[in-house]
């Protein structure tokens, strides 16, 4: 204390120095200059005539030159802003709160202490009720903060520690009697400081005074243990005085209206705060919940305003809250008694366990996923696998079971299994479509062909001779256009073909789609003879009980050998009739023409024999031959009636997709209005893109269309699943050979569906003990950059069959070294994935694109046709190299240069950034927005 200059005095006093001084000379002491020390023996001489000058005596005066207590005070004020919701009271929105912050410091002299405990009680009492009563009035409000923020603090402490609680309580009530005699000293004192401050603020009256009566019967010795409590004093005050105030009245929270402060003294505090209660003073509600979170602050665990669900701890604290709300006068042991309670009955918001097992009845249908039967049986998913892991059956929640295993696992797991019966919609559609069957009158209707062979025998040229000599005659500028089927009309009748990608592609088709198929046309190249496909083919047409006619073709080359195919024929059992088989062996040339028709009557012959039939009227059905996703159209869809008659505007179920036929069109481009038996239309309207050899019918009103389609598309997901735990097995099988075999993941895209299914299924095949191959998407359309990324997460190979990667796809494919490899010919991409599978490393034939033109604008030229001016973004483009036209991202035109111009200049390249003019040999459909590739052949040595 000594050794304070004039200045901090004035600070710590706060009043200004100037009047310090003045008050100073009053006092007989002079000082000049606020630096200059001010010792004990000046600052009481201070007090003593401060006192006299307020009408007091110094009691102190002369006693003692060092003084008996100083009493240090502090106070900041701060402003919160808090919004409250809008929802509790009238009004919502910000509120500012104004928050005083008052701390005071006693320091007491131990002996002052014990010398003036044995003063005149009474007399102090008396004077501390008033000063008390003053005090009061003036900070009430003050006040009931504060008796708020103890009893909660104080509430809470006792509900976290109950046991201690008691023995604390004890200890604290002597604590409280120590400080209440230390304080009744202090009043005293504290007033005098006070006005030897000069404060002409208010004073903030400490706390709801506790227990005045304990403080007179208190014994003179129990002043010892004071200074413990003057320390105790100062957290206490730190902490709680606190005293927000806010300027809207809310009502006060009924809940602090009635707790009763658990303090050790019971007399004045609630008194304090039922009256204020009842005053309906303003400002409680927020300052009863912000004295709540200043109490949760510390580690209280006092259910927040948010906290939906309740501990136990929580619900038995909460249930002892209510109790004491409701018996005020209740100590420790009543909150016992209420914990107990709750224990006991849980309360309106309670969970009661369940005590007995509850057996539930789950319906069980063919493949069940595992979570939909754990959420029947209301399970987790792991117990049920768990479960399943017990009965040998590896299945994560995922995963499909069937029927009879999911039936162990509920009874495994006590619930029933009941069989659903399911398809509803499935069973109404059959019925609808049988009845359809059964009331039409059969006619004749025309044979559906494919055509098979080994690869470069010319089943294309003879496909493409019979479609222009046939189907587009007659039609003047007619474009015929590829849906994958068609239908020609000769004199003696109508045949369809079916215009499939290739031998591969019918393989993929002849497990669904074989069934369409009337007749096998098997195309034999005269000059070349029996080859693998054409045995493959023969197995096919024979599996699928289909019958065959030989077309013996190139039979204009002079080397043609028909004899020779008819012995190698012969020795797979395809027997000529002339040699007295049943087979038709038909001689042609697809280059001349010569035999075509020969090979049409021997089809329509076969046909006949066939008696082949079908219903005419009535609501149609058939199997779908290609689709795809047009940007323009949307889903688009070839496919073949083979019952009834498909009409514009029907309602058609098709295979997981449903729609209505927003229009027909047929293979010269032109809209139709229906198709009957056996004629291929492509169809528009569809919700999406159905796969090859789906089958599609017409049904009576939409509402069954999306049922069925929807209950198909559920079950094809639990079955694409099933698929899925079949692989996993695989890999399992593998593991357990070793680590040696290597999985090869592929990446599939292709131009339309029935190369997507051709190509899946023939990699699919691919394999030996090294090498496993594993195609882990397939897809119609371009190359996107999810395609890409997918395939970079799972290190697949990506194969673009007469697709290519856009523009974010090629990012990704940079930045990740995707290994991507576009492909024409189906039969390249199969024996490039069968030789790296086996391992056979060696030169392979790649093709690498040089250059990619884009097309901005069409000329049309008198001379070249459609001329396209083009600017090269990418690489060379070279008038030497084939090139392709691409649209969308897929391959449209394949074929070469008939020109490449700059500024008129024929030129032999053009290279990346400049202008040029390309016309296409043999192709004037050339569109703005097309993209013209250039490649070019080349050798690589071969990599996995
Ligand atoms: P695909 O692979 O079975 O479709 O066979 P293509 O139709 O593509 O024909 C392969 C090659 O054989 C092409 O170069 C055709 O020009 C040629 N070609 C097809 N048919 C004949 C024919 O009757 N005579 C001759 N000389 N060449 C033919
Ligand atoms: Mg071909």
């Amino acid at each position: 204390m000594s050794g304070e200059t004039i200045k901090q005095l004035a600070q710590s006093m706060k009043v200004p120095v100037d009047r310090l001084l003045t008050q100073l000379s009053q006092a007989g002491m002079s000082f000049s200059d606020p630096e200059q020390i001010i010792s004990s023996t000046e600052k009481m001489k201070l007090l003593g005539f401060l006192r006299r000058s307020h009408g007091k005596d110094a009691p102190a005066e002369g006693e003692s030159a060092s003084p008996r207590q100083i009493t240090l005070k502090r106070s900041t004020r701060g402003e919160l802003k808090l919004s409250t919701p809008g929802g509790r009271g009238a009004t919502g929105g910000a509120k500012t709160v104004n928050v005083e912050v008052r701390t005071k410091r006693t320091y007491v002299k131990r002996s002052v202490i014990a010398e003036e405990a044995g003063s005149d009680v009474e007399r102090e009492e008396a004077v501390r009720k008033l000063q008390e009563s003053q005090a009061q009035r003036d900070h009430e409000e003050i006040e009931r903060a504060e008796a708020d923020l103890r009893r909660q603090e104080e509430a809470q402490r006792a509900e976290e520690a109950q046991r201690q609680r008691e023995a604390e309580e004890e200890q604290r009530r002597q604590q409280a009697e120590a400080e209440a005699a230390a304080r009744a000293k202090e009043q005293e004192e504290r007033q005098a400081a006070v006005e030897a401050a000069a404060a002409a603020r208010a004073e903030p009256a400490l706390a709801p005074a506790p227990a005045p009566a304990p403080v007179a019967a208190q014994p003179v010795e129990k002043a010892a243990p004071a200074e413990p409590a003057a320390v105790q004093r100062i957290d206490h005050s730190s902490l709680g005085m606190i005293v927000p105030t806010i300027h809207e009245p809310r009502r006060r929270e009924k809940k602090v209206v009635v707790t009763p402060a658990p303090a050790p003294a019971p007399a004045p505090a609630p008194a304090q705060a039922a009256a204020a209660g009842a005053a309906a003073a303003p400002a409680s509600g927020n300052k009863t919940r912000y004295a709540r979170e200043k109490d949760e602050g510390p580690g209280g665990k006092r259910f927040a305003a948010g906290e939906l669900h309740l501990s136990d701890a929580d619900r038995a604290r909460r249930s002892s809250n209510n109790k004491r709300g409701g018996k005020p006068g209740r100590g420790g042991s009543g909150r016992d008694m209420g914990r107990s309670n709750s224990q006991g009955s849980s309360g309106p918001h309670g969970f009661t366990r369940p005590t007995a097992a509850v057996v539930r009845e789950v319906m069980v249908g063919d493949n069940n996923v595992v979570a939909d039967l754990a959420n029947k049986m209301a399970v987790k998913g792991s117990e049920v696998v768990k479960a399943l892991f017990k009965m040998g059956v590896m299945a994560t929640i995922n995963q499909t079971i069937d029927h009879d295993t999911a039936v162990l696992v509920i009874e495994e797991l006590g619930h029933k299994a009941v069989a659903v019966s399911e398809n509803n919609a499935e069973a109404a559609l059959a019925a609808h479509t049988q009845n359809a069957e059964l009331e039409g009158e059969k006619k004749p209707r025309p044979p559906v062909v494919t055509i098979m062979g080994h690869v470069d025998h010319g089943k294309t040229s003879t496909l493409d001779y019979i479609r222009r000599t046939k189907v587009a005659s007659g039609e003047a500028g007619g474009i015929t256009q590829h849906i994958g089927a068609y239908h020609v009309e000769t004199p003696k009748g109508v045949i369809t073909f079916l215009d499939t990608p290739g031998h591969a592609a019918f393989t993929s088709m002849r497990a669904r789609g074989a069934q369409s198929t009337d007749i096998v046309v098997l195309v034999v190249a005269a000059d070349d003879g029996v080859m693998p496909q054409t045995a493959e083919a023969v197995q096919h047409a024979r599996a699928a009980k289909v019958p065959l006619i030989v077309a013996l073709n190139k039979m204009d080359k002079s080397d043609a050998n028909p004899d020779h195919v008819k012995q190698g024929l012969g020795n797979l059992e395809v027997i000529p009739e002339e040699w007295g088989g049943d087979t038709p062996f038909v001689p042609i040339s697809a280059k001349t023409g010569m035999g075509i028709d020969d090979l049409l009557d021997a089809i329509l012959v076969q046909a006949e024999v066939m008696e082949l039939t079908a219903v005419e009227d009535g609501p149609a059905s058939g199997v779908v031959i290609e689709s795809s996703l047009d940007r323009g159209r949307g889903p688009v869809a070839t496919v073949l009636v083979q019952q009834g008659t498909l009409k514009r505007g029907d309602f058609v179920v098709c295979g997981i997709e449903y729609g209505r036929m927003r229009a027909l069109i047929d293979e010269n481009g032109k809209t139709v209005q229906e198709a009957g038996p056996s004629i291929p239309v492509q169809v528009l309207g569809l919700s999406g893109v159905p796969e090859s050899g789906d089958d599609f019918v017409v049904v009576a009103d939409e509402r069954l269309a999306r049922e069925v389609a929807a209950e198909r598309q559920l079950k094809r997901r639990e079955t694409r699943m099933v698929s899925k735990a079949n692989r996993l097995e695989d890999i399992m099988a593998q593991m357990g050979q070793g680590a040696e075999q290597q999985t090869l993941n592929i990446l599939v895209k292709a131009d339309v569906q029935g190369s997507v299914q051709a190509l899946r299924e023939s990699l699919s095949q691919i394999g030996n003990e090294n090498v496993k191959v594993n195609v882990i998407a397939a897809g119609v359309g371009g190359i996107t950059e999810s395609d890409a990324t997918l395939a970079a997460a799972s290190k697949a190979l990506v194969i673009g069959f007469n697709v290519r990667a856009d523009a974010s796809a090629r990012k990704v494919i940079d930045t990740s070294g995707l290994d991507v490899r576009y492909f024409s010919i189906i039969y390249d991409v199969i024996d490039q994935v069968k030789q790296a599978a086996s391992g056979l490393l060696g030169k392979e034939v790649r093709e690498e694109i040089i250059g990619i033109a884009q097309v901005r604008e069409v000329f049309r030229s008198s001379k070249f046709g459609a001329v396209a001016g083009c600017m090269v973004t990418e690489g060379t483009v070279k008038r030497s190299k084939p090139i392709r036209v691409l649209r969308d991202n897929t391959v449209v035109f394949q074929g070469e240069l008939e020109s490449l111009r700059r500024f008129k200049e024929l030129v032999d390249e053009v290279r990346n950034g400049m202008e040029c003019g390309i016309a296409v040999k043999q192709y004037n459909d050339v569109k703005v927005g097309d993209q013209i590739e250039c490649f070019e052949r080349i050798e690589v040595a071969r990599t996995l």
